[in-house]
């Protein structure tokens, strides 16, 4: 996994503004998540993650972290049965998309959503 310098977060955002990141990265698997992150201990530096960049507006003047973009297996979206499991960075439309072809409801009220699953907190 490749840990970009002076990424501009203009190309993740949907309004497309935002100066740089300090980096930049895509973890794939949980084994890369967990090198970002680590990267990120060792130099004190916040991490940040970006979906689809729908509901952002990133500081033109920059952001000091590690942003990250949820891909591969963190993106990953599996029909087990009745239950669609999505990993963080699975854009809704894919998820729709597999939802729809296992014939499972409950998922609609997403269609004109431009976003990704994300992480849950409570
Ligand atoms: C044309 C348009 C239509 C829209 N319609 C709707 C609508 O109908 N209903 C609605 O609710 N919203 C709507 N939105 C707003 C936006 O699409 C949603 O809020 C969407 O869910 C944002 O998802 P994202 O993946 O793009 O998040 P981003 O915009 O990339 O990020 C939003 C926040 O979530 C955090 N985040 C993202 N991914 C993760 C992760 N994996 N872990 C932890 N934190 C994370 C980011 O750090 C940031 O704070 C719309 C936006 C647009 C541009």
């Amino acid at each position: 996994m490749k840990v970009e310098p002076e990424y501009l977060l203009s190309r993740l955002t949907t309004i497309g503004t935002g100066g740089p990141a300090r980096a930049f990265a895509r973890p794939e698997s949980l084994s890369d998540l967990e090198t970002a992150l680590a990267w990120a201990a060792e130099r004190k530096l916040a991490v940040r993650t970006v979906g689809l960049g729908s509901n952002l507006l990133a500081a033109d003047d920059g952001v000091d972290a590690l942003v990250l973009r949820l891909a591969g297996d963190l993106a990953d979206v599996e029909i087990d049965g009745r239950l669609l499991r999505a990993g963080g960075g699975a854009t809704n439309a894919v998820c729709l998309h597999r939802s729809r072809d296992a014939g499972l409801g409950g998922l609609e009220f997403a269609c004109a959503i431009p976003g990704t699953a994300g992480v849950v907190c409570g």
